[in-house]
């Protein structure tokens, strides 16, 4: 029963995550209410409308070999794998009984990173607003714990100057360029960590921030080996994030104790 309850919740993740991207598309492109929810799916390329069986998650596109069914355009491996993540994460968050609020923090994540990976770059205002959120998650706690809370505020706000320095130091003043946004430099990057240190702990916060770059890692050393990336290429940071995000929700005291254990050695 178990089992059929876990594979149940992965598929309404990754319908969900189905859901999501073609929002943020349109919401991308500018698609009027109510065309936003009731147009039908269509193909990017060619533009004739998607059947049925095209919108499966996942299955759709290892059926089709990843093309269009119609035109044979190439669709992005982004939308399956971010079908998966999105599925796996909801399963690994039921099992472990992780909190309501921790699912919208990553459907947050989620949707940002659709930005990311298509413009290498996150829009201001959901980005503030994950900052609010983060503030207001801080009040709430406080009032009910009658005390101030904090969470890992501080390390992220180390952190976010931290990186401020190194970036002057990188790029000099002159290439740091304010008013374009939250994009090139990661600076977008870095309010969302800075956010995230809100709804952490302190331990959750560094444990999800270095599980990050090591994936990040992890991914960029064989792409600039193959030849496919190198330190020019700009690497989207937030789905690295995200993935860290979801290993602390499910494994972050495990995560924890062993690296200490490690350390003691
Ligand atoms: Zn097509």
């Amino acid at each position: 029963m178990q089992i059929l309850l876990t594979l149940f919740i992965f598929s309404i993740g990754s319908v969900f995550a189905s859901f999501l991207n073609a929002l943020m598309y349109r919401l991308d492109k500018e698609y009027k209410y109510p065309d936003i929810f009731t147009k039908p799916s269509h193909c990017e390329k060619c533009n004739k409308q998607l059947k049925n069986y095209d919108l499966i998650p996942i299955l759709s596109y290892v059926f089709s070999r990843g093309r269009c069914t119609k035109c044979n355009s190439k669709i992005a491996i982004y939308y399956p794998i971010s079908e998966l993540v999105l599925g796996i994460s909801f399963a690994l968050f039921f099992l472990n009984g992780a909190s309501w609020f921790m699912y919208i923090i990553l459907i947050f994540l989620f949707c940002l990173c659709y930005f990311d990976y298509i413009y290498r770059a996150i829009p201001q205002v959901p980005t503030l607003l994950f900052g609010v959120l983060g503030v207001l998650n801080l009040i709430i706690l406080s009032m009910i714990k009658g005390e101030l809370v904090l969470n890992a505020t501080i390390s992220g706000l180390l952190l976010l100057l931290g990186m401020s320095v190194l970036l002057i130091i990188m790029y000099g003043v002159k290439k740091l360029n304010f008013r374009d946004g939250f994009e090139g430099l990661g600076s977008g990057d870095f309010l969302i960590l800075f956010s995230l240190s809100m709804f952490l702990s302190t331990q959750q916060f560094w444990v999800m921030f270095w599980v990050s770059i090591l994936l990040a890692l992890l991914f960029f050393i064989p792409n600039s080996i193959l030849g496919k990336m190198n330190l020019k290429s700009s690497l989207p940071l937030l789905p690295f994030f995200t993935l860290g995000y979801v290993l602390v929700v499910v494994y972050g005291e495990i995560i924890f104790e062993y690296v200490q254990s490690v350390l003691m050695m």
